[in-house]
């Protein structure tokens, strides 16, 4: 039996902390190594709910949400595009697992608790004169994602610890300026109920606060407003994550690694290997592959060698940011020396996720009707001549060797919408 853990969060097209806080549980666990395999997949960047089963060769898979909470995405968008059949689904060989999100978890409770507890005791205020506005996403496509955010918020009213308690939603009613009215308290904590210090945690929500990020306490119609990290930054939620895991009965017991190149996705790195072994050089994408090393096809004279997955993702993805993985404008001052096979593949997993598994079941053309009817040859034209990968959704190619894009990408659904 092999095991593979995939966490599925949301992602950004903004910020590059949404999905880096999903990559900063995946590293950890990876490092405890509790799976074969451990991968995160996005809504928004890559690999995406779509490709991700295939990256892993592992035939027992377990699929966390990272979401905090039950609703649209661990419901409906996630099954569909995983293809998942409730709580089980067996196919092509894999036993494939889903869980509750970790938003369900009575650790998540823990940790809003935590973050009242600290700004009380920090800025020495008195709970008589607080009140406490656990901020919640929430979505009117389903009222269920504000359950989650509301028992926080009965929960820490239950305790008593305070004077007032809310709960208030970015994208749904109570609003978030609400709370200036349907509460009195002078102080206010305000917990963002999110994983992330994204896009809605700096930006989305301290606006609609009508505070500025990074500057607490903020003065609000006479209140002093003490904003908190978010809940995921807790470092025990790679804790929950595994919990969670374990309700599908496989043991994901930790056996630490010290090679941090071990722990990836790896479908595909034989035929990868292969390729490289048979040309000496390989070009996949804008990288040049030897048994050597891994650089960008352009690599500079003096590039920076980089040592593990973090930090080269950090010099493809973060820095600047690049929400989409297989745009050409890979950075080029870097490389990463090989040692072992399964390190050549890993450095590529790391730089283009899934695209390996997608190259190797390369298969024959897969013109989607629906897609090409939808979209105009001047659109993907303008999109996709900016990716290494080839919309084989929309033109078949009679090329054996290019890296194959079956579905248009949200990427590129973004960018159509944004006209
Ligand atoms: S839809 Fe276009 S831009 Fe998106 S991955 Fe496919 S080829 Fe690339």
């Amino acid at each position: 039996m092999t095991t593979a853990l995939i966490l599925a969060g949301h992602g950004s097209h903004i910020s590059p902390n949404t999905a880096g806080i999903v990559w900063r549980y995946v590293d950890e666990l990876r490092r405890l190594g509790v799976a074969d395999e451990v991968t995160a997949a996005f809504w928004k960047e890559a690999p995406a709910f779509n490709q991700v089963v295939d990256t892993v060769r592992a035939n027992q898979v377990v699929v966390v949400p990272v979401f905090t909470a039950k609703g649209y995405y661990s419901t409906q968008v996630i099954p569909r595009e995983m293809k998942l059949q409730g709580e089980v689904t067996v196919r092509d060989g894999k036993s494939i697992y889903y869980t509750r999100t970790i938003g369900e978890h009575p650790y998540l409770t823990e940790v809003v608790c935590k973050r009242v507890q600290e700004t009380l005791l920090t800025a020495d205020l008195d709970p008589a004169q607080t009140t406490v506005a656990v901020i919640g996403h929430g979505t009117t496509r389903n009222p269920e994602s504000r359950l989650t955010t509301r028992q926080q918020a009965d929960y820490i009213r239950q305790q008593g610890v305070v004077a007032e308690v809310v709960d208030v939603y970015l994208d749904d009613e109570p609003s978030i300026p609400s709370i200036y009215e349907t509460t009195q308290s002078p102080n206010v904590i305000a917990v963002p109920f999110f994983l992330a210090e994204g896009s809605h945690t700096t930006m989305d929500v301290p606006q609609a606060l009508g505070i500025v990020y990074g500057d607490y306490p903020s003065r609000v119609d006479g209140r002093q407003v003490y904003y908190t990290p978010p809940v995921g930054t807790d470092l025990a939620i790679t804790h929950v994550i595994l919990e969670l895991a374990r309700e599908s009965g496989l043991p994901f017991k930790p056996h630490p690694r010290s090679n941090v190149w071990q722990g990836l996705p790896s479908a595909g790195w034989i035929e990868l290997m292969r390729a490289v072994q048979a040309k000496r050089e390989f070009e996949f994408g804008q990288l040049r592959l030897s048994t050597l090393r891994v650089e960008p096809s352009d690599a500079s004279s003096s590039p920076a060698i980089l040592t593990s997955p973090t930090q080269l993702r950090d010099v493809v993805r973060t820095s600047p940011f690049r929400p989409h993985a297989t745009s050409t404008d890979l950075p080029a001052n870097w490389c990463v020396e090989i040692d072992t096979p399964e390190k050549l593949h890993a450095v590529v997993e790391t730089v283009y996720p899934g695209a390996v598994a997608d190259w190797v079941n390369r298969g024959n053309g897969t013109v989607n009707s629906t897609a090409r009817e939808t979209y105009t040859p001047e659109a993907v034209q303008s999109i996709c001549s900016q990716c290494i990968r080839q919309p084989l959704w929309f033109e078949d190619s009679d090329r054996e060797d290019v890296i194959p894009c079956k579905v248009p990408c949200n990427w590129f659904v973004s960018k159509v919408k944004e006209g």
